[in-house]
């Protein structure tokens, strides 16, 4: 069998490992930290940073196609492997979404529509900035940031200085903050073939900044919102010629559907799929980069409901498990913190 490349160890990692070993496929986990959910379900695991050009060549050597879990990953490793081994997606799918400002530039090019932005490269441009959006708006690192961490929001322009020391001063941008009915994600997958699929749309209710449940179907209410949006990531996934699961998150507002932001890979909004749909995003990943047809990505059942375990609370396992509609997943990860997603719950 084919030996799978994955970068990054995390849970998602661990999630696509899980799928490819269904599939027969082995997988290789290349990470730096100590800690690899991924790597405890995979063949091999090579512990070095995504800058040791020696483990990377030894890597591409030893895998037939790499993938990727986290998107912040410097382009010069994925171009660097991918001079040796196919990568999937490509290096300008992840040059793209780990940048919301080329993210956002990209998508607005397409047609879409984000929140009102600036980019923001020092106090000045940030009061600059506040002066022109006014208040409430998010401050957000350019790159790196996720779980809503690198964000900093801004009631007042007083605000300004405590914010900007808060992401670290970093190149940012400002966003206006939306105010919306609904925030969801349009999850599709597009194969070496060109062939897409996209799953039935989530609702996701964030606390925090943090994805707290997803809900399938989306209500109807935001039926015209979704038709929208769907397009749009379908002329988004096409343009980037990407192969693989991509993310798109949207707010549904008065105005319509506003892009927040993409992610070049299997989403936390998704996991629901793994029992919820025929095929399951990790399922249509593993498929789209081994070059093989996509699989139906229709509902096993009327509703499905997932909800993330965070290490912020003590979990009753045994009352989850008494549960007959829930399946519970843990990632394997033995340092508890506040905010960390340790597992997850999909109830169909
Ligand atoms: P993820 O873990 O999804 O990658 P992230 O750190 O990249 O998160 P965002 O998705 O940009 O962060 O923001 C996190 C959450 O904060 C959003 O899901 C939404 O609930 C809220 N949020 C972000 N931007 C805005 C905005 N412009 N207006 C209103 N709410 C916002
Ligand atoms: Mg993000
Ligand atoms: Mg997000």
């Amino acid at each position: 069998g084919a030996t799978i490349g994955i970068l990054g160890g995390g849970q998602l990692g661990r999630m696509l490992a899980l799928a490819a070993a269904n599939m027969g496929y082995r997988v290789h986990i290349y990470a730096p930290e100590h800690e690899l959910p991924a790597g405890d379900v995979s063949a091999e695991v090579t512990r070095a940073g995504y800058d040791n050009t020696a483990a990377l060549d030894a890597f591409a050597a030893a895998v037939d196609v790499v993938t990727f879990e986290f998107e912040n990953i410097d382009t010069t490793a994925i171009r660097h492997l991918a001079g040796q081994v196919p990568v999937h997606p490509g290096a300008d799918s992840l040059e793209i979404a780990q940048d919301r400002l080329a993210e956002k530039r990209f998508v607005e090019g397409l047609g879409g529509r984000p929140a009102a932005y600036h980019a923001v490269d020092s106090r000045a441009d940030l009061d600059a900035a506040i002066a022109d959006l006014g208040c409430p708006a998010i401050l957000k690192t350019r790159r790196m940031g996720y779980d809503g961490k690198g964000q900093a929001r801004i009631h007042s322009p007083a605000d300004a200085a405590a914010a900007w020391d808060t992401i670290g001063q970093r190149p940012a941008i400002l966003e206006a903050f939306e105010t919306f009915s609904h925030e969801f994600s349009v999850i599709l997958a597009r194969s070496e073939a060109g062939e897409i699929v996209s799953w039935p749309v989530a609702h996701n209710i964030h606390d925090n900044g943090i994805l707290a449940s997803s809900h399938v179907p989306a209500p109807a209410a935001i039926a015209g919102h979704i038709a929208a949006a769907t397009a749009l990531s379908h002329t988004v996934i096409e343009a980037l010629g990407h192969v693989g699961v991509l993310t798109l998150e949207f707010f549904a507002t008065p105005t319509g559907p506003i892009f927040n932001e993409m992610a070049p890979r299997v989403h936390n909004s998704g996991h629901w799929s793994i029992e919820g749909a025929r095929t399951s995003q990790f399922e249509n990943h593993i498929r789209a980069i081994c070059g093989l047809p996509l699989g139906d990505t229709r509902l096993t059942a009327d509703t499905v409901l997932m909800k993330n375990l965070l290490g912020d609370h003590v979990h009753d396992w045994h009352a989850l498990l008494a549960d007959p509609g829930a399946h519970l997943h843990l990632y394997g990860k033995s340092e508890i913190k506040p905010g960390r997603k340790m597992g997850h719950v999909t109830w169909l």
